[in-house]
């Protein structure tokens, strides 16, 4: 199901900045409504003629993006509940791919850390046992 594409999508499609699927749905809806077109011409023209919207600039310059370290933050749930509503927004709502990318990779990297963490508690913990035993010995 298609949901209302509101002009401001329109501007995130042509600046590239919607998630995949979404910016799949606009290109089939273009297919089916021809109003929709010509909406997306005129913000093109707007933009060629040097108008911009204050939205596009931010979304262009990527201002409202939060740093990695904030995202760091917020993978491990240390944020203030309005940085973290902020950024849920930034993520769902807006759906900005290059934080959702940044978030994944920030993800693994975690699980990485975490997997290495663990492992080096299991080789103290053996070394320790091995110290005890040839202290034994
Ligand atoms: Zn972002």
């Amino acid at each position: 199901m298609i949901h209302a594409i509101s002009n401001v999508e329109l501007e995130s499609y042509l600046d590239e900045a919607l998630p995949q699927e979404r910016m799949a749905e606009i290109e089939n809806a273009f297919r089916d409504d021809p109003k929709l077109g010509e909406r997306f011409a005129e913000i093109v023209s707007k933009r060629d003629a040097g108008v911009h919207t204050l939205g596009s600039i931010w979304r262009r310059n990527r201002l409202s993006c939060p740093s990695r370290e904030k995202l760091g933050s917020y993978l491990l749930k240390v944020l203030d509940p309005d940085e973290t509503e902020y950024i849920n927004f930034h993520l769902e709502t807006i759906g900005c791919r290059y934080c959702n990318a940044s978030l994944g990779d920030l993800g693994q990297q975690h699980e990485a850390a975490d997997a290495k963490e663990r492992e080096s508690r299991r080789t103290k913990y053996f070394q320790s046992s091995a110290g005890y035993l040839s202290v034994d010995d």
